[in-house]
């Protein structure tokens, strides 16, 4: 971005469409039907997953940081409920991402030999120290790439300590079934953005998975989520006193059904499995 255009940008975050000289844009109000309510919300997924393996190109509905700026103003002197739109985008973003998980697990399950849920404890065993060895080892990079040293130093000795737990994990994990089993029960399926996870892979593939924009896009996503569910409640609290809460939720579920029945959300999970 030209220093130019990235004054501009700052300026629209700030004041919104109407700031002093702006006459060239033509615009439409941030209440518009082709305004994305995720983005004036920070929460679409086009933007957190922007540059991932799961990249979902352009959102179709419009993004203007001088819209959400406006929308920001505005939502001060008046409610105007695009945290249901918002919960509904992400909503059945997620849903389709769970879906996907279930659907890799089915698979792992059909080409693995079956294995007893105690063995598949140990395994999951492994895997929470993989995560938390990644998650660590990005971190650090992170704090070392920032400049401090020492902290990251820290998170290094907390990565051997977590080494030496996951080598012990992984002996009781090994011995509890055939040499040929154990090289084959390999993979794994985030629970978060649904990839696939070598069991055995190295540290540099676990910090690149954990600390990787795609996990932590789809961290982010849900998160925003959990938030905006918990404003959605809120919402209908205040706005529809008159109503049960039982049929408010009927109301949620229709909207969400018919959000996820429709051809939009289909082509974007479309994109998804087949990227
Ligand atoms: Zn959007
Ligand atoms: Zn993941």
């Amino acid at each position: 971005m030209s220093a130019q255009a990235q004054m501009r940008a700052m300026l629209d975050q700030l004041m919104g469409t109407s700031r002093d000289g702006d006459t060239m844009r033509q615009r439409i109000k941030f209440t518009d039907e082709r305004v994305c309510k995720s983005h004036l919300l920070d929460s679409c997924p086009h933007d957190i997953l922007s540059g991932t393996r799961m990249d979902l190109g352009d959102c179709i509905k419009v993004h203007d940081l001088a819209l959400r700026a406006d929308f920001e103003i505005a939502s001060k002197e008046q409610e105007y409920f695009f945290e249901l739109d918002a919960a509904e985008h992400l909503q059945s973003f997620i849903a389709d991402c769970d879906r996907r998980t279930e659907l890799a697990k089915k698979r792992l399950a059909e080409t693995q030999d079956e294995i007893s849920a105690e063995v598949d404890a140990k395994a999951e065993r492994v895997h929470e120290l993989n995560e938390e060895i990644g998650k660590l080892l990005a971190r650090a990079e992170q704090l070392g790439s920032e400049g401090n040293v020492d902290e990251a130093q820290q998170l290094l000795e907390m990565v051997e300590k977590t080494r030496i737990l996951k080598k012990e994990a992984e002996d009781v994990y090994r011995n509890s079934m055939p040499a040929s089993s154990f090289q084959q029960q390999k993979l794994r399926v985030c629970e978060v953005c649904s990839a696939y996870l070598g069991l055995h892979d190295n540290d540099r593939r676990l910090a690149d998975h954990f600390g990787g924009k795609l996990h932590i896009g789809f961290i982010e996503i849900r998160e925003k989520l959990e938030k905006l569910r918990v404003r959605k409640l809120r919402l209908f609290d205040t706005a529809q006193d008159d109503l049960q809460p039982k049929a408010l939720d009927d109301i949620w579920e229709d909207r969400v059904q018919k959000m996820t029945s429709s051809r939009r959300i289909t082509s974007i999970f479309r994109t998804l499995l087949h990227p």
